[in-house]
């Protein structure tokens, strides 16, 4: 045999099946919060594990971890995750069970007796690969297929012919006696039949599903699996074994299409959906578990040569043992099980030491179940597993065409695993959500944690395009709010207990009522209403510039959770199990309150919000706007620089970290504004490792100043009057300051002839003008902050057809302008209604420097594209380079 041993395989860092069935978190997020809210030593909780994942890397960061599984499959693969096996006692359990006796022979040759067969051209006695089959009506009915070919690996033909060892050949007598044998199917048929739980109204699918193997593969992987569950085995050993297996069954079957490949399983309506393909192919089942324990070895030597290098859990029986000595993690089941586990009630056996309290409970919400990832979890655990752990799953849905789960369940499964931990976590602890979809599944973690007493300090949802995960950060039951927790007047809440921040009191309805306990009204949809445009209208006061949708939604729940809404709304649920017996439950409370939110905003009385353009928001009352704050991108891009230019070189994960830490709440910047600052400001000749900035104050004032002496001497060679305003005019220039610069006539202008705001015109860097007929406006900056000049200053100058204006950027902040632009609806708005025209001060310099000077010739000065001549020198240097 040349084929790929059992040990060949590639370490590889995820498995398939899990990948749909129970997708990873996203690890660097995941390390990130338990570096920020916990120390070493302290417990996370992941309530809803989907293999291991959180706890492996609390483990790693020497936290210790307690991982309650979604289901009995991630269960098994958290065994591994948690537990890699030493891949030389796996390779040692695989020859052994290989080697383990069966019949009068051993497993893997009573196995290959099934599929013994012999070569067509030199009749060396083998096993057949595979058989292919043709399917003349309908593959998934069995006796409808002609076995018609064989593939086997003959080295003998391949040393003395050449070529590959594959071989292809036409089935001879043998061959067709084998292919239907009794071979006992029979007995292994009901042996297998046990472990599948009977779904109602699905009660053929159990026999349909085994029927996807002809007689003697059935046979094959029952033996296979008996030998795996017979023999005593470290229990990550164990689960390496049934995993391996996992990757055999189906493409042993007549879904097989090759080695390690298959196609989908399908179930709708209580039934296998039938297969179309002309040809199917009957594959070794022993070559097939061969296949399927490479993946899963490779799996486990990825996990050792992973970023968290090898990690050995120590396992626990439940929480309070993870205070009382080696123990570092505990595995368990979501549901009763797990939270058993998890109570802090008085101990048996003479345990005194206080049960731990949990630190972090982070992790991802649970996965929204399809009829698809039903059928293939029911299929992979009633064959590895049996019928006790199958039957964990909401299996009656099998019966059915569909399956979904209303956006209500979601919220009160989360609601009551939050309400089972929630006793057992530390005061001052964090329950920390993942969260992948849109609106609902956000609304529905929030109302779970509020149907849980939880209290919402924050929703990041990315405006990524890739990691569309949400996370939503809660605050348990009898916690402080933090300091940093803001009014809705945007007023810190100081934490007295009773008082504004004590978690559990909700702000008074009125201006002499006292606050009162949050579940003393009912909920009003009117109250809410008016609480949602209260905290958009905060949230854009603060951050002072229009906010996308995603943005807005997680201030308005936090907003709505101040208020005691999400509270109120919550109780109106009810617990997880009752629901389905207990009549009519009404309108899902999911839906209704994204209704309520997106009926709100864009009320058509709506007097107070916009969407100023498909998905962001902004002001509209007078009001409001006079209050906004100064624009966050602009707030944003000083304190980049501030901290690149004070701080020191920093890598630029720090640098993100840093600036993250300083922008949150209605601040929480866009993507890819913090990396647009960064790219605009850090420095080019630092490496890339290091983070610093050349840009220097006193030397952007310089800039400045002879840059607007430059101007002053422009204007009175294109004989108009110039104006240089009046704070820079004090500035040194030469020996005299820039006022100097100006001609008699000019120091004592007349700037109502230009526009009436003459306080604000006499603000404005440098103007030319020639009385009653035309004005030339500019605006120098050396930051792209554009909203004081272009969204306060410049708003109060009114256009008019003889009004021109310029803003002067430096070249470095082209990019980061742009990106402004593109962002802002409100910069775009000012621009084109402001007739700005945007410049390169180096552009500037360059006009400034023609003689004659004529305006004529300003034209291709002006944008923020690259100039012509920039053009010209990269064609050049593009033809000279090497073909
Ligand atoms: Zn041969």
């Amino acid at each position: 045999m040349t084929g790929r041993g059992p040990q060949d395989g590639q370490a590889r860092d995820s498995l398939p099946i899990f990948d749909r069935l129970a997708p990873p978190p996203p690890a660097d997020v995941v390390a990130a919060r338990i570096d920020v809210h916990t120390g070493p030593g302290d417990i996370v909780a992941d309530l809803f594990g989907r293999g291991g994942w959180i706890a492996r890397s609390a483990i790693d960061r020497q936290r210790r971890a307690v991982s309650l599984e979604s289901n009995p499959m991630t269960r098994m693969l958290a065994e591994v995750v948690l537990r890699p096996p030493d891949v030389r006692h796996l390779d040692a359990a695989f020859q052994g069970m290989a080697a383990s006796p069966l019949r009068e022979s051993s497993l893997k040759t009573s196995i290959g007796d099934l599929f013994a067969t012999r070569c067509a051209t030199c009749g060396r006695a083998l096993v057949v690969d595979e058989i292919g089959w043709q399917v003349d009506d309908d593959a998934s009915i069995a006796g409808r297929m002609r076995p018609i070919e064989r593939h086997y690996r003959c080295a003998v033909c391949r040393d003395q012919l050449g070529g590959s060892d594959h071989r292809q050949a036409a089935l001879d007598r043998d061959d067709l006696r084998r292919a239907t044998a009794d071979v006992g199917a029979d007995a292994m048929r009901s042996v297998l039949l046990a472990r599948f739980p009977i779904p109602d109204g699905a009660e053929a699918l159990p026999r349909e599903l085994l029927d996807l193997h002809t007689d003697r593969q059935l046979v094959a992987l029952g033996a296979i699996l008996e030998r795996i569950e017979s023999d005593l085995r470290a229990a990550p050993v164990m689960a390496t074994l049934r995993l391996a297996l996992l990757y055999a069954i189906l493409p042993a079957s007549r879904l097989g299409s090759g080695p390690g490949r298959h196609a989908a399983l399908r179930v709708t309506s209580g039934h296998v959906r039938p297969h179309t393909a002309t040809r199917v192919s009957e594959r070794n089942p022993w070559l097939a578990f061969e296949d399927g324990f490479r993946l899963v070895r490779g799996f486990v030597q990825g996990l050792d040569s992973g970023p968290y290098g090898p990690i050995q859990a120590r396992l626990g029986e439940d929480l309070r043992s993870l205070g009382e000595g080696a123990a570092t993690t505990f595995i368990g089941l979501a549901g009763d099980e797990g939270s058993a586990a998890m109570q802090d009630g008085p101990g048996g056996y003479g345990r005194t030491t206080p049960t731990p309290k949990i630190r972090l409970a982070l992790g991802q919400s649970p996965m929204r179940p399809n009829l698809d990832r039903l059928a293939v979890a029911y299929h992979a655990t009633s064959w590895l597993l049996g019928a006790e752990a199958a039957s964990r799953l909401p299996i009656h849905a099998l019966a059915g065409p569909s399956f979904r789960r209303s956006w209500r369940a979601e919220a009160e499964i989360i609601g009551d695993a939050l309400g089972r931990v929630g006793p057992v976590m530390a005061r001052d602890g964090r329950a920390i959500q993942l969260v992948d979809g849109g609106s609902e599944a956000v609304i529905a973690t929030v109302l779970g944690g509020a149907q849980a007493g939880f209290r919402l300090l924050g929703v990041h949802t990315s405006d990524h395009v890739e990691t569309k995960t949400s996370v939503v950060e809660l605050l348990p039951p009898g916690g402080r709010l933090p300091p940093g927790a803001r009014t809705r007047a945007n007023v810190s809440l100081e934490a007295l207990p009773g008082g504004a921040g004590d978690a559990f009191i909700a702000g008074s309805s009125g201006l002499f009522t006292p606050a009162e306990r949050f579940d003393a009204r009912p909920f009003s949809a009117s109250d809410a209403a008016r609480a949602v445009t209260d905290a958009a209208v905060e949230m854009l006061c603060a951050r002072g510039e229009p906010a996308p949708h995603e943005r807005l939604l997680g201030q308005i729940l936090i907003g709505l959770d101040r208020a005691g809404q999400l509270h109120r709304l919550a109780a109106t649920m009810m617990p997880a199990d009752a629901t389905g017996s207990a009549g009519d439950p009404g309108p899902d409370p999911v839906e209704s309150l994204v209704v309520l939110i997106r009926d709100e905003l864009g009320r058509p009385t709506q007097e107070r919000l916009t969407e100023i353009e498909p998905g962001r928001w902004w002001l509209l009352d007078r009001e409001d706007l006079a209050r906004t704050a100064a624009p966050l991108a602009d707030r944003v891009e000083w304190a980049a620089f501030s901290l690149l230019s004070t701080a020191g070189p920093m890598s630029e994960a720090t640098f993100l970290e840093r600036m993250g830490a300083m922008f949150n709440g209605p601040d929480l910047p866009e993507d890819g504004l913090i990396r647009a600052c960064l790219a605009s400001y850090r420095s080019q000749r630092a490496g890339s490792d290091q983070v610093t900035t050349d840009d220097d104050l006193l030397e952007r004032s310089q800039e400045h100043t002879e840059l607007l002496a430059a101007i002053a001497d422009g204007g009175h060679r294109l004989g108009m009057r110039v104006w240089l305003g009046s704070r820079e005019q004090t500035r040194r220039f030469g020996r005299g300051t820039l006022g100097d610069l100006l001609l008699n006539g000019e120091q004592r202008p007349f700037l109502g002839s230009i526009a009436p705001a003459i306080e604000d015109l006499a603000e404005v860097d440098g103007i030319w003008y020639v009385r009653a007929k035309v004005a030339f406006m500019f605006e120098v900056e050396w930051t792209a902050m554009l909203g004081e000049p272009l969204l306060r200053r410049h708003a109060r100058i009114p256009p008019n057809d003889a009004l021109i204006r310029f803003l002067v950027i430096a070249p470095e902040r082209t990019d980061l302008v742009r990106y402004k632009l593109a962002q802002s609806p409100l910069l775009r708005a000012a621009i084109e209604s402001g007739n700005w025209h945007i410049m390169r001060s180096d552009r500037l310099r360059a006009f400034l420097a023609r003689e004659p000077l004529d305006l004529d010739d300003l034209e291709p000065y002006l944008g923020l594209d690259p100039e012509p001549e920039d053009h010209a020198e990269q064609i050049r240097m593009f033809e000279e380079g090497p073909a």
